[in-house]
This record gives structure tokens, C-alpha cells and sequence, in this order.
């Protein structure tokens, strides 16, 4: 029997019977706007499709130019805008799934001067004020979505999704929040409502029932002003009856200060808000938001929560992941971590997304498994996930592969990572990526230091050098007292932490001590009510209660950098928010410009730019002052000895290292030996 009975169960939709509750929900990718890239989303999405995933949602376009998202042109205003696209449908085609185009008017959340809005009200993530539609705009608009599915179905996509959640135009029309009109748009409920039920109405007329509409609907806004659950529930059951086929759903504005899909959020940790809106409507309804592994989609369809799951960032991270969880094989599925550093990060950077865990995506074209000219036996030096990468793509392409590891297990600094609150996923990525090197058939050394000599009288060709970092040491009067500790030592459980703790450095792991000491208490991360109620969320009433409270902790912390400014500047772009939040409820105190002076028992002194002094009292004083490389073996020493060298992620360059770069280095070593 099937591992996921209830996810590999066939359902219809509109027209079509899919063989599984698989949907890939939509993504930007930051190449909606560029015509050169329409082959690179092509060979993504088919990859998605060819994985098992049977229906698949591009990322959006706006039904007009005034609703594209950014100044790239990725809006659907003719005929011919829409034919560009016509080889994204034919791939997805090719592989015999289904694709919809997801019509998405970014309202008063477009990072342009056009934007428009139901009311001229900035949106506090924009610096643009948007300019309010008239009634005869309102009614281009309506007449615009539908010319624009009509486009799309032209080209060859199998239908339409309407974005109506996640503070976009449909939301500010909805909610009172943003919309202030006193026309038939605004005012009580049936004039919020009548926007989006127009375009609905509109576009089902003009693409017919041959066709799959599909509405992306909100059960959760999470803003003051938003939405109550009537209203959800009323939204939903309007949109049935203008024509909708399936309603997949949304969760929280852009603006909203709670975390929806970052790693704070619990696996499936919204799926119930679906749930709660479901009884309302009589079609298929999906549920969305954190469900990157199997067993999560499973629970939610069984729960009766929803009748499908929307992955996004997870087919971003497995291509496959359908197709795996179809035969079983959960060990095989390369899990997204939620870390949005290759994804929303780049896409709100304006970089095309790609994924950390998986640097292939989005740039399949440059990661060709191709079988290697020359069959070479290959050491890799250290079992990080930068080593693993190299280590299982060098192996996969045929090469005799070993992997050297000093520690007695594998992962390095990702089972530091994995301890800390919320990153528990670091945890999937180190086991898969020792799954694929088991599959590979490399031979893993643990506890074992690689050395020239040994590697030139076991022939080895060429070696890998992943031997990370060292975290950097104090150089201060008193930096060998033994209340100061290196986070290496705090994270592996090796030091206690007394009750008053500084922090030197205020990277993104300065951050991650706080935030392991600050939340030791917290079971947030885990649990869908916990989270709820950490973050204020009224679960009964799908509302936003109290919000910002504080957060008891057994630590009274104090983080401090050298440099002036505010902290947490180099953290992730849709991430960064959540940490500050977190410590800033714990009552983290943040001192900045500070000079240390020395460490002595009364705690770390330091001077502050206008020449005052002052003592920060602290029986602990954890150092998380950056990282220097840890080249493990000499490329001169190889060289001589006929070996030859690269060196990946820390090893090779300490500066901002990240496990993004670290395993894409890994990889294109690994790919190209
Ligand atoms: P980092 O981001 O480079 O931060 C190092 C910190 O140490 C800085 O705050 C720096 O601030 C301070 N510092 C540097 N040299 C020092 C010295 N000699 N003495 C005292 N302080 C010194 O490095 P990291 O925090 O170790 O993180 C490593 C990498 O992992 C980074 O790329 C980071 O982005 C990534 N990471 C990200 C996250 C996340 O986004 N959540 C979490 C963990 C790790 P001053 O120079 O101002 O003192
Ligand atoms: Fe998931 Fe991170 Fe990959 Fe984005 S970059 S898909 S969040 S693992």
C-alpha cells in the first residue's frame, strides 16, 4: 500500500482528474518579466511536472500593466504577451501535466510609480503611494483580468488562478483595512466583495468550463482591519457561486508581523485555518503555507483540513518530491528548509530564485547530469554539506569517490545549526544528503584525518577540500578567562550558558545564540497552537489578538558589535524581521559601536565611540566574531604529490559564508570534475 494513501488519491477538478492532491503553488521566480528566460521556467516547471507533480501554478503576471509587481514588464496586456509564454505550457505539456497562469495584480504592493489601489494608502512595505481607481478603471480592470485569462488560454495553459489573498489587490478591496471608498466598491461587505466576484464571473465567462479556474482565496489576514471568519467563509461561497473550480488558499498579508512561511512556522502550521474556512463551499479546497514533507500533506488531506496541498518552495528544493513520496521513498526527498535565502530572498532582492538545498533549480540548464569523460578517484576532505554536495555529485556522475571526515558524523556547522529554535529542518538536508552519498556509493571515512601522504598512496587524483572554518578568536586582554566560550562549544552542548550572557558579534549567529538561549522555553517552532499563541493569533476566531507580548526567558542577554548601526542588517530580507521581533520580546539589549577593553570577573568592558566607559555584567560571553578557513590540507602540498586541488565553501572563502554558497560550490565542484 501506498505510504500516503490519502495524498495519491486521484480528485477531480473543473475539468480535470489529477492523479494526485499535488499542487505546485505559485512562486515568483524573478523571471516572470524577462522573455529571454521563458525557456529556463519552461525546463523548470517541466522538471516539476515530470517529477510527479500533476498540476503546476506559474508565478504571477499582472492582468494589466498597473498590476505588474515590479518595473519588468511580467503582466499579460495582449495577445502577444501571452503567446511568449506559450513554451512554458507546451514543456509542462510535454511531461503531461497541467499548468495554470496565475493572474496576480499587485494593487498598492507594486514596486513601481503606477501602482493603484482602492484608497491612496501607502502600504507600510512600500515607499510608493498608490493612486485610487476611479469606477471606470475599477471596471477596465475587471474587463482586463479577463482578457488576460483569455490570452492564456489561448497559449495553451490549462486555466487561471486568481490571486486573491496575501494583501494584493483582491485583499485590499476586501478588507476595510485598505478600502475606504464610498462608492458600490466600498462601504459593507457586499460592496468589498464585488471586485473580486466581477472578476471571477468575468473571467469564467471568457475561458469557459473547458478550462480550470482556480481562486486563491484568504482564510487568514493577520492585519488589523482585515478580514473576520463570516467574512472569509462569505468570500469563499461568493467565489464558488461567480465560478470557481477549486479555491486554493493564502495566508497573512506581506505586511503582516507575523511569520507565514519562514522557519518559525511550524511544518503545515496553517493548514487548519483551510480548514476552518472549508464547511463554506462545496468545491475542492487546498491548503498551503510550510508543508515540505509528505507526511505533513498526508495529515492535512486525512485531518480533513483540505482536499490538496500547495507546495511551492519544497518543489523548489525536489523536483521530484512527488514522485518520490509516490514510491515511498521519503528518504530520497531533498526537504525545503524554509530558509527563503536562495527563493524570496533573491526574488525581493530582484535576483532570479534558486534554492540553497538545491542549487540546481531555476538553473537546471547549468547542472547537467552528464556522466564524466574521465572516471577519476576523487577524496573529498570534510563531510559539511559543502563536502556532501561534492562528494554525491562527483559520485553520481560515475567517479570513485571518498569522503574524509574528522568528526565521528557528518553535517558540520548544520548540526550547530539544526540546535537552534526553528532551524530543526538543518536536520533533513544533513540525512539527505547522506542518503544520496550512500546511493553514490561513497565511501564515507568518519573520524579520520586526511593527509598528502595518505591521499598520494591510496592514488588519489584529485582532492576536495571542504574543511570548513574556525571560528575567530578573541583578541582582547582577559579573552582566556573561561567564561568566555565560543558558540561552536554553547551550540554542541559542550558549556551551559549562566544567567547573564554577552554576545561579541552580531551576525547571523550572534543572532542564532540569542535566539537558542532566548527560546530554549518556547515550543513555538513545533506546534501549530503554540505557535498561534506566541504570536498572537486567535485560532477560534481566525484573528489577530494580542500581539508583541513578551517572552519569559531564563537569560538576561546583551549583544553587542563593533560596528555603529542598527543590528541585523546582514540577515535574510524576509527573514531578518523575525529574529529582531524574537529578541526584541525576550529583551535582548543591543549595544552597538562598542570597542572591547578587556574580560575580567565582573564581565566584558567596553568603550563606547564618545570615549564613555562601561562594564556589561555577564557570567558568560559567548563569541560568535565571525570565521577564518580551515584548509585541512595545502593545494602547494598536493600539487607536489601530483593531486589536484579545489577548495569549496569555508575552506575556501570564510568571508560571509553561507550554506547557500558553500553547497552550490560543493556542487559545481562536484560537476565538474
Ligand atoms: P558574520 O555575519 O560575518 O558576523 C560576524 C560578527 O562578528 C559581526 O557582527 C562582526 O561585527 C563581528 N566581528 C568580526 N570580526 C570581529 C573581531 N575580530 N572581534 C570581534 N567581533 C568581530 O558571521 P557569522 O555571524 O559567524 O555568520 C557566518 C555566516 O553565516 C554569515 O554569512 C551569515 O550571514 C550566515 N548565517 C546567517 C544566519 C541568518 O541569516 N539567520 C544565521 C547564521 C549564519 P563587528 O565587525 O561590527 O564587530
Ligand atoms: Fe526552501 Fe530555502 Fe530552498 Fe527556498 S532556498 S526553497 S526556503 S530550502
Amino acid at each position: 500500500m501506498n505510504a500516503y494513501p490519502k495524498l495519491f488519491t486521484p480528485i477531480t477538478v473543473g475539468p480535470f482528474t489529477l492523479p494526485n492532491r499535488i499542487v505546485m503553488g505559485s512562486m515568483h521566480t524573478g523571471l516572470e518579466g524577462e522573455r529571454a528566460a521563458v525557456h529556463r521556467i519552461a525546463a523548470f516547471y517541466a522538471a516539476r511536472a515530470r517529477g510527479g507533480t500533476p498540476l503546476v501554478i506559474t508565478g504571477g503576471y499582472g492582468p494589466n500593466r498597473a498590476g505588474r509587481m515590479t518595473p519588468h514588464p511580467a503582466y499579460i496586456g495582449s495577445r502577444d504577451d501571452a503567446l511568449v509564454l506559450k513554451p512554458i505550457a507546451d514543456a509542462v505539456h510535454a511531461e503531461g501535466g497541467r499548468i495554470l497562469l496565475q493572474l496576480l495584480h499587485s494593487g498598492r504592493y507594486g514596486y513601481h510609480d503606477g501602482s493603484v489601489a482602492p484608497s491612496p494608502l501607502k502600504s507600510p512595505i512600500n515607499k510608493t503611494v498608490p493612486r485610487e481607481l476611479t469606477g471606470a478603471e475599477i471596471r477596465q480592470t475587471i474587463e482586463d483580468y479577463a482578457a488576460a485569462a483569455a490570452f492564456a488560454c489561448e497559449a495553451g495553459f490549462d486555466g487561471i488562478e486568481i490571486m486573491g489573498s496575501e494583501g494584493y489587490l483582491i485583499s485590499q478591496f476586501l478588507a476595510p483595512r485598505t478600502n475606504k471608498r464610498s462608492d458600490e466598491w466600498g462601504g459593507d461587505f457586499a460592496n468589498r466583495v464585488r471586485f473580486p466576484s466581477e472578476v471571477v464571473a468575468r473571467v469564467r465567462a471568457r475561458i469557459g468550463r473547458e478550462r480550470l479556474l482556480m481562486y486563491r482565496t484568504t482564510v487568514l489576514d493577520l492585519v488589523e482591519g482585515g478580514l473576520t471568519l463570516d467574512e472569509i467563509r462569505a468570500v469563499a461561497a461568493a467565489m464558488e457561486a461567480a465560478g470557481a473550480d477549486v479555491l486554493n488558499t493564502g495566508i497573512g498579508w506581506h505586511e503582516a508581523q507575523v511569520p507565514t512561511i519562514t522557519q518559525a512556522v511550524p511544518r503545515g502550521g496553517f493548514a487548519w485555518a483551510a480548514g476552518l474556512m472549508k464547511p463554506a463551499v462545496r468545491i475542492p479546497v487546498i491548503a498551503s503555507n510550510r508543508i515540505n514533507a509528505p507526511e505533513t500533506a498526508e495529515a492535512i488531506i486525512a485531518a480533513g483540513d483540505a482536499d490538496m496541498v500547495s507546495l511551492a518552495r519544497a518543489l523548489l528544493a525536489d523536483e521530484a518530491f512527488a514522485a518520490k513520496a509516490a514510491k515511498g521513498d521519503r528518504a530520497g526527498i531533498n526537504i525545503c528548509i524554509a530558509c527563503n535565502q536562495a527563493c524570496l530572498d533573491h526574488y525581493f532582492t530582484f535576483k532570479p530564485a534558486t534554492c540553497l538545498v538545491n542549487p540546481r533549480a531555476l538553473r537546471e540548464e547549468e547542472f547537467p547530469a552528464t556522466p564524466a569523460a574521465t572516471k577519476k578517484r576523487i577524496a573529498v576532505v570534510g563531510g559539511g554539506l559543502a563536502g556532501m554536495a561534492a562528494a554525491a555529485s562527483a559520485a553520481e556522475r560515475g567517479h570513485a569517490v571518498t569522503l574524509f571526515e574528522a568528526a565521528g558524523e557528518l553535517g558540520g556547522q548544520f548540526n550547530l545549526a539544526k540546535r537552534i529554535p526553528g532551524k530543526q529542518e538543518f536536520a533533513e538536508s544533513v540525512a539527505y544528503f547522506a542518503e544520496r552519498l550512500r546511493r553514490a556509493g561513497v565511501a564515507v571515512k568518519l573520524g579520520e584525518k586526511a593527509s598528502v601522504a595518505g591521499l598520494a598512496t591510496e592514488r588519489f587524483q584529485h582532492a576536495v577540500v571542504a574543511s570548513g572554518i574556525a571560528p575567530r578568536k578573541l583578541d582582547i586582554p582577559g579573552a582566556d578567562d573561561p567564561r568566555v566560550v565560543s558558540y561552536v562549544d554553547l551550540l554542541a552542548g559542550r558549556v551551559e550558558a549562566s544567567a547573564r550572557v554577552a554576545i561579541i558579534g552580531g551576525g547571523g549567529i550572534g543572532f542564532d545564540v540569542a535566539l537558542y538561549l532566548a527560546e530554549r522555553r518556547s515550543r513555538s517552532h513545533l506546534d501549530a497552537e503554540a505557535f498561534a499563541a506566541h504570536w498572537g493569533v486567535d485560532r477560534a476566531n481566525a484573528a489577530l489578538a494580542k500581539n508583541g507580548h513578551a517572552m519569559p526567558t531564563d537569560y538576561k542577554i546583551t549583544m553587542l558589535k563593533r560596528s555603529p548601526g542598527p543590528f541585523g542588517r546582514t540577515l535574510g530580507k524576509t527573514t531578518g524581521w523575525v529574529h529582531r521581533a524574537e529578541l526584541a520580546r525576550a529583551g535582548v539589549r543591543f549595544v552597538d559601536g562598542a570597542a572591547y577593553t578587556g574580560i575580567d570577573a565582573r564581565g566584558l568592558h567596553i568603550r563606547r565611540a564618545d570615549g564613555s566607559a562601561e562594564c556589561i555584567e555577564a557570567d558568560t560571553i559567548v563569541v560568535c566574531a565571525g570565521q577564518e578557513p580551515l584548509r585541512a590540507l595545502a593545494s602547494e602540498a598536493l600539487a607536489a604529490a601530483g593531486i589536484g586541488c579545489t577548495y569549496v565553501g569555508g575552506a575556501n572563502f570564510a568571508t560571509e559564508l553561507d550554506a547557500k554558497r558553500a553547497i552550490e560550490e560543493g556542487m559545481r565542484a562536484g560537476s565538474s570534475l
